[in-house]
């Protein structure tokens, strides 16, 4: 009798060892690929540098990097003042130049930090700094989510039954290249003034189904802690709004930005959601910790909304590895859209089949808390559509037909 017992658990433990034999086999591509992928975190020291270099340019101190609106007020913005930090070809130069007379551009100090001039390809180049490929497209829509018509208030929209936006600015911490709301941060520099606060305030007080607001701009997090404390504080007291967001991107681009009074105003309006928007494991650095850890402590539960970008993020390896870094600094990945078409951005935009194999990759691989919801943004204000690989082959009362993240075909009885 106990031998018996002794040799079925022997058997167990060996399918068991070849099982996790198995399992080893799949991860090994990942690996593999991933050992030379650089992220935030172990770029440090080559970041650190690039700040001392910066810092020097601007005669500027270690105290002054840590003030955001210092970082704010030395934003770089013209190619003059970029050649003289990091000397470009005078190709790169003209090329720079030609696209900023079309369309504006500004990096923060910080964000140009964590750029390597010394490869072209490199994602946060290719995310801050113009190029050419901007002005041969013409073809893309400046309002492609038709947000013109879904404003039934000042600052407001309202595209869901239960929940609404606040557009509080359009000034960020830099203009992405890639920005989906070009249209709105474009020309000029605003935060939107307070009587049109108080009049989206109104209409949310008037409709006692939005439960849920969201403040975005632009960044957000850009308004001064003056008016952020105002406008949660107002939110916080209407009974029927449960939960505050805010979308900002400073986390990424102006982490100084988490100073301790920001922390001490977000504490005191719990529920808060912060959503912002990592696009490579390159930007997930100390400082962006640092960050998350005073949001965290103040209260703030984190998540991200990636960007599916061509050059940038689209390939599984990348997008796992982003989505692995920030569970590491508790950024909960929440959505990866697939890129609109924005004027001046369709480069930028990857297939969907990209996207949906990226999905796959995901799935069952790495943590389910890696796994965020892709998203395409249907035209004309149509809302967030999830776009996932096909798991259910088919169903009919009596069976579904499942295929499993490893593609095992699996009958499963329906009741
Ligand atoms: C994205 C968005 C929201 C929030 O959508 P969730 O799926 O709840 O995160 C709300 N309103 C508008 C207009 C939006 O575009
Ligand atoms: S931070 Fe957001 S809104 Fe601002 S430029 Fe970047 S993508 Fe656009």
């Amino acid at each position: 009798m106990a031998l018996e017992l002794f040799n079925r658990d022997n058997e167990l433990r060996g399918y068991s060892l070849i099982r996790a034999t198995e399992l080893k086999k799949q991860i090994e591509p990942y690996l593999d690929k991933t050992k030379d992928l650089l992220t935030g975190f172990n770029l440090t020291e080559f970041y650190s540098i690039q700040k001392e270099r910066i810092l020097t340019h601007f005669n500027a101190t270690q105290a002054d990097w840590e003030d955001w609106r210092w970082q704010m007020r030395h934003r770089i913005t013209d190619v003059n003042t970029l050649n003289s930090i990091f000397p470009l070809t005078e190709e790169h130069q003209l090329e720079i130049a030609e696209v900023g007379r079309t369309y504006r551009w500004a990096v923060s100090p910080y964000y140009l930090s964590l750029m390597n001039f010394n490869t072209l390809n490199d994602p946060i180049i290719l995310q801050g700094i113009p190029k050419a490929e901007e002005l041969l497209d013409s073809s893309g829509e400046d309002d492609p989510m038709g947000e013109a018509f879904t404003s039934p208030a000042p600052c407001i929209t309202r595209r869901y039954p239960d929940r609404l936006i606040i557009n509080v600015t359009n000034i960020c911490g830099m203009y992405c290249r890639h920005c989906q709301r070009r249209r709105n941060i474009g020309e000029t520099d605003a935060h939107k003034n307070r009587d049109n606060l108080v009049q989206a305030l109104d209409y949310v007080r008037a409709n006692p189904e939005i439960r849920d607001v969201l403040i975005t701009g632009g960044d957000a997090l850009l308004l001064s802690d003056g008016t952020l404390d105002w406008l949660l504080g107002e939110l916080h007291s209407i009974p029927h709004v449960e939960i505050k967001r805010i979308g900002t991107r400073v986390p990424v681009t102006l982490p100084m930005r988490i100073t301790d009074n920001l922390m001490f105003i977000l504490a005191k309006y719990p529920p808060i959601y912060i959503n912002t928007q990592f696009n490579h494991a390159k930007e997930v650095t100390l400082e962006a910790k640092i960050a998350a850890d005073k949001l965290v402590s103040a209260g703030v539960i984190l998540g991200n909304q990636a960007v599916l970008l061509k050059g940038i993020n689209n390939n599984p390896h990348i997008m796992k590895k982003l989505n692995q870094e920030l569970l590491k600094i508790r950024i909960r990945p929440y959505y990866i859209f697939h890129a609109k078409n924005v004027k001046g951005t369709r480069h930028f935009i990857p297939s969907i089949q990209e996207g949906i194999a990226i999905m796959e990759a995901l799935r069952g691989f790495t943590s389910g808390l890696a796994v965020p919801t892709y998203i395409i943004n249907a035209p004309k204000g149509g809302g967030k559509t999830p776009i996932l690989p096909q798991y259910l082959l088919s169903l009919d009362e009596h069976e579904a037909v499942l295929r499993t993240w490893e593609g095992k075909i699996v009958h499963y009885e329906n009741h």
